[in-house]
């Protein structure tokens, strides 16, 4: 018998755990051992609670019931993200987890859409998003799969309590023969020819060996960034953001989407969950002081804070490689994009499910390491290219940060796609990567950007034809979305959390 691939994970904040949790559901029954070090002294990071849609893959790969996973995370549903002030103070837009228009016309909906504001009917697009207006209602029903209809062509992610769904995956790791071992690390022994990781040395004297290091040790990146020198690419000249202040308040309306609201040097976030509303405010520490920041968040509350604010500092940007050596780099040990669009467990996931099927073998080829790394470039570049996008496309000019951003040159793959889009409302596909045309073009569309031509093929109807249709389509949606429950008695019934009374 040959002997199992030791695998060691550093850290036990939500890349940890869901990397432990998906290697010991995922690898076969034989062959590896999965062991994870976290030091309790340390802590974890623990602020992610919105998610994208993709999570649902992952928990659904993994085995984990839905309404078990939300009742112990005092989980809700998420539908999208409001983006208010973010084009211009009073502008209002929900990126929709799901199409504009009829599930069929995807491509040509919004040539349609534009056709019809040029010929002066008004209209928002988000109107033709059932997402969009199930959200703005605060309603919520599962997507419906038999039929293709407007209230099948959308997908949901969730809002919850990150330090949960961490203990809760803690518990599907244990159960599944993942080790966990408590302790700081010291020092990391390496080979002294390759470089390669060999061994934790913990505070304890204990030392804990491995054959591949998945380095999940948060903003510290203790094993690829410190031992293993991998450098860091910097992209805060286009993501300004370096701060956040963190704060809980009671519970208020459980509504089915993340609201981000433009400030005066960053934005603010408000993520409802059953037992109470996450809040925070993301800044730029070269645009607003501390104090300044902080007495922001606090006065635009709605409820009474539950803990006092907390402040985390970060840069945007990635390590230059994701694997390097034998050791991987998840979570904010990879790299880091400012959480306008929740994206980082998001990253965690696609980099696990990208690096389970080069696994187990002993010594890695380092082919697949390469393979792996362009996809994580990807994967990277193109949510820097969207997140970048909504501030490019801001018109305020009333602080210092939105005058800056929206003179600021941009990443040459971004502005490409602006061009397009700004002149022939064509919007750029791609495969591997997170956002599809849809949410581009939300996202575009609501930061006020109109193409200044329409495909030919919106011609194909008389003007009056497609503003018939359009009209009937609208009001469609709004019939369907006034058949669904309330979110909050959806959450109710179907996965309400014992502690959320
Ligand atoms: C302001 C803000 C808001 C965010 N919002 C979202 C969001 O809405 N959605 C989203 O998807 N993501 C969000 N994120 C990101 C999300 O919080 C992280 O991706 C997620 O928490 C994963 O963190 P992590 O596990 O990589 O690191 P951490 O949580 O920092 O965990 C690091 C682990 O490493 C261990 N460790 C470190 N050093 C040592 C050592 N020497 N010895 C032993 N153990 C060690 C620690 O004990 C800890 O267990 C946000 C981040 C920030 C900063």
């Amino acid at each position: 018998m040959p002997e199992p691939l030791e695998i060691v994970i550093l850290g036990g904040g939500t890349a940890g755990w869901m990397t432990a949790a998906a290697l010991a559901s995922l690898l076969p029954p034989t062959g590896w051992r999965v062991r994870l070090v976290e030091s309790e002294e340390i802590g974890i990071v623990g602020v992610g609670e919105a998610t994208f849609p993709e999570i649902k893959y992952f928990n659904d790969a993994i085995g984990i019931d839905e309404a078990e996973m939300m009742r112990a995370t005092n989980a809700g549903f998420k539908l999208g993200i409001e983006f208010v002030d973010w084009g211009f103070k009073g502008s209002r837009y929900i990126h929709p987890f799901g199409v504009h228009g009829p599930a069929h016309m995807e491509h040509l909906f919004h040539h349609q859409w534009v056709r019809a504001l040029r010929a002066g009917w008004k209209s928002e697009i988000g109107e033709f998003s059932f997402a969009a207006q199930a959200a703005r209602n605060c309603r919520f029903q599962f997507p419906e799969t038999v039929r293709r209809s407007i209230n099948s062509a959308y997908t949901y992610a969730y809002h919850f309590d990150a330090s949960l769904y961490g203990a809760f995956l803690r518990c599907i790791a244990a159960r599944r023969g993942a080790q966990r071992t408590e302790g700081k690390v010291k020092h990391v022994v390496q080979d002294s020819e390759t470089g390669d990781i060999r061994s934790l040395l913990l505070e304890s004297g204990e030392t804990v060996a491995g054959d591949l290091f998945i380095d999940c040790s948060g903003f510290r990146s203790l094993l690829l960034g410190d031992t293993l020198g991998v450098g860091w690419e910097d992209w805060s000249k286009w993501l300004v953001c370096d701060r956040a202040f963190a704060v809980p308040s009671e519970r208020d309306e459980l509504s089915p989407y993340t609201r981000s609201t433009a400030m005066e040097a960053g934005w603010r976030w408000r993520i409802p969950l059953q037992h109470r509303t996450g809040n925070g405010y993301v800044f730029s520490s070269s645009f607003i002081s501390e104090d300044q920041a902080a007495g922001s968040l606090i006065q635009g509350l709605h409820t009474k804070t539950l803990a006092e604010p907390r402040m985390l500092k970060f840069r945007s940007g990635r390590r230059v490689a994701a694997w390097a050596n034998n050791c991987v780099a998840m979570g904010l040990a990879g790299g880091f994009l400012e959480p306008l669009e929740s994206t980082s467990i998001y990253l965690v996931q696609i980099a696990i499910m990208q690096l389970v099927p080069l696994l187990p073998e002993k010594r890695a080829d380092p082919r697949l390491r390469d393979e792996f790394n362009r996809l994580m470039d990807l994967q990277y570049e193109r949510i820097r290219d969207f997140l970048i996008l909504h501030y490019k496309l801001t018109t305020r000019d009333d602080s210092e940060i939105w005058r800056y951003c929206a003179a600021m040159d941009v990443p040459e793959s971004l502005t490409r796609k602006i061009d397009l889009f700004r002149h022939d409302g064509i919007i750029e596909k791609y495969k591997d990567g997170l956002f599809t045309p849809t949410s581009w073009l939300s996202v575009l569309i609501g930061q006020g950007l109109i193409p200044e031509n329409y495909s030919p093929l919106a011609d194909a109807v008389s003007e009056e034809e497609l503003i018939y249709q359009l009209d009937k389509f609208r009001e469609n949606i709004r019939d369907r979305v006034d058949e669904t429950l309330p979110h909050d008695r959806f959450v109710d019934r179907y996965c309400a959390a014992d502690s959320a009374a």
